[in-house]
């Protein structure tokens, strides 16, 4: 099969001997291509009709007919998930479909995580205690935008995890000769047997908790697709009615010094 696609594994055999398995993959990379391609076509062809209904149900003002209220507010709240789930979709095949980042640039730490804290102040609504640490004293390199919906994931998950009362502190720390930012909740944790498969799409703990807390199931996909762009991972440690740490391992590859004016003086 001439242009074929190969995958090869060496099995030791015996003392002596190693066998060399070849296979050919091929048609499974071609499957693979044909699933992301459908999947970002259909995320695509919902996004105008979806528009659309999002555009007229905010627009329904059931003041001459109260008893429509809850009906309508049930149907914004629904269009608004979908919306969300279509703009993961498609966030998750643009980022599947790509080897490396368009565009890197210096990431400023302290602007992004006085954004982190307003999104987690806002979603929060004062029912837990956020707080942000500058620790590291550099920045990154990359896709701010990318690292943004991650890092914003991340706190997000934080807040739709943790019950009233409960701390969410997010860090920005070095770690060995590279950088994390960590984020860090006092919430229900993960039982460690679902660690490895958090990362899949639509993987979830617990069904209903995930899905009251309007979640899309995609969010921890996104996070890993975005830190394989900038060669870093993510470090899950949690206990179950203690909390989660979740962090991001940036290589010194992906260190920055900070632009002299946003050094402390
Ligand atoms: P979802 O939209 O369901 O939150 P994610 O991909 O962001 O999807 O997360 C996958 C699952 O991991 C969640 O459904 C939840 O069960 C679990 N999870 C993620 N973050 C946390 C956290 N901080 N604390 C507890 N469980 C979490």
């Amino acid at each position: 099969n001439p242009g074929a696609t190969l995958s090869l594994r060496l099995i030791p055999y015996s003392e002596s001997l190693w066998l060399l398995v070849a296979r050919d993959v091929s048609r499974l990379l071609q499957l693979e291509q044909m699933r992301r391609d459908f999947v970002a076509n259909v995320s695509h062809e919902l996004r105008t009709p979806l528009t659309v209904v999002h555009g007229y149900l905010d627009m329904l003002d059931p003041t001459d007919h109260p008893e429509w209220a809850p009906m309508v507010a049930e149907m914004q709240r629904q269009s608004q998930r979908m919306t969300q789930l279509v703009e993961d979709l498609l966030m998750l095949s643009r980022l599947e479909s790509q080897d490396s980042l368009p565009a890197e640039e210096q990431v400023s730490i302290a602007p992004m995580l006085g954004t982190l804290r307003r999104e987690a102040m806002a979603l929060s609504q004062g029912r837990h205690e956020v707080t942000v640490q500058d620790d590291a004293g550099v920045d990154l390199f990359g896709s701010n935008k990318e690292l943004h919906s991650a890092f914003s994931n991340l706190v997000s998950n934080a807040v739709r995890y943790t019950p009233a009362g409960g701390t969410i502190t997010v860090r920005f720390r070095r770690e060995g000769r590279g950088v994390a930012l960590e984020v860090v909740d006092s919430g229900y944790g993960i039982p460690a047997s679902h660690l490895p498969r958090l990362t899949e799409r639509f993987y979830r703990v617990s069904n209903s908790r995930s899905r009251e807390s309007g979640g899309t199931g995609l969010g921890l996909a996104i996070v890993k697709h975005v830190l394989n762009l900038h060669q870093a991972h993510l470090e899950v440690s949690s206990e179950v009615g203690q909390g989660s740490t979740f962090a991001c391992v940036f290589g010194p590859e992906r260190v920055r010094q900070r632009e002299p004016s946003e050094v402390p003086s």
